[in-house]
């Protein structure tokens, strides 16, 4: 028989996934003692261990098998074309790569950049940008401060990671066109597992998902008149119906319902509208359907 060995997650080892993914897998029950400064972490309440790495590496990691799960950016994943499925969009570290070029060079749209040289980390992602719009461009492939090549007059233009646009501006470029909207994954090995990791694995997954739902939802609370009810219940788009609780005033209600974060702004005014008071809301620990 097989011996039973740990799970063994890849993740980053310092830099900008590395506290958000630790904090996902306490928020879904594990346990550690200290990532700081090692290279292998082993869960304490599960049969679980860390992996701490390049980013770049973890996609490559995981398709070998050497770990059976990894929380990397897709830009990653999809540059080393690794061979891995995605199990979950994880909802941070959220970025777009997106080819710049200096104002000055009269570069406006990516169509300009035929027969240009770019520079850029992601070298295969631009490579087959331009093969899909049959156009052909010199690739530099640099591995840092990929920003300053155009006035080091190594490129032309640039293709690189930008969230706010800050990095851009600060170094005079001018964002272009995206070419992928990228985000934190959850991703798994197509290698055989074992069936008590695939069982782990699942019920990670339901955790994650409970997690992701509750940070993106808020628990509200209001007082009503009972004749408000069915205007009221029209407004929120709940989860489940509302729970309705009678108050010491028997022409009033209390009703208390799940809503998604983004729509409570949007409602909030109409239940105003309705004759609701004393609206509260509330953040949600973790949410199991
Ligand atoms: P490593 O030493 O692990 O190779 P790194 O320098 O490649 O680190 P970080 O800068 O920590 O990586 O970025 C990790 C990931 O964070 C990126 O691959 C991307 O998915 C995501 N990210 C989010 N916003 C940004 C941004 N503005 N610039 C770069 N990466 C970003
Ligand atoms: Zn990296």
């Amino acid at each position: 028989m097989e011996p039973v060995n740990t799970l063994r997650i890849a993740i980053q080892k310092s830099g900008r996934l590395t506290e958000k993914t630790i904090t996902l897998l306490e928020n879904i029950g594990l346990k550690f003692d200290g990532y700081k400064n090692r290279l292998l972490i082993k869960a304490l309440n599960y049969d679980v261990e860390l992996l701490l790495i390049r980013d770049d590496d973890i996609p490559e990691y995981v398709q070998d098998g050497i770990c059976d799960l990894g929380v990397v950016g897709a830009n990653v994943t999809l540059e080393t074309e690794a061979d891995i499925s995605v199990l979950k969009d994880l909802d941070f570290g959220h970025c777009r790569l997106s080819f710049a070029a200096p104002k000055s060079s009269g570069i406006i749209t990516a169509k300009n950049l035929a027969g240009k040289r770019i520079a850029t980390s992601y070298p295969n992602l631009a490579r087959k940008y331009f093969e899909s719009k049959g156009a052909d461009a010199k690739i530099i492939k640099i591995s840092g401060a990929v920003e300053i090549t155009p006035r080091l007059d190594v490129a032309d233009a640039i293709c690189d990671l930008v969230s706010t646009g800050g990095t851009l501006k600060t170094n005079g470029l001018v964002e272009l066109e995206t070419i992928l909207e990228s985000q934190c994954q959850l991703i798994k090995t197509n290698r055989a597992i074992q069936p008590h990791k695939s069982e782990l694995i699942d019920k990670f997954l339901v955790r994650i998902e409970g997690q992701l739902q509750a940070e993106n939802s808020r628990y509200i609370m209001m007082n009503a008149p009972r004749e408000a009810l069915d205007e009221i219940t029209r407004i929120i788009p709940s989860l489940n119906s509302p729970t309705v609780l009678p108050l010491a005033d028997e022409s009033m209600i209390a009703i208390h319902t799940v809503i998604p974060t983004t729509k409570f702004w949007e409602v909030m005014e109409d239940l105003k509208s309705a004759g609701a008071t004393g609206i509260v809301m509330l953040p949600i620990q973790n949410m199991i359907n």
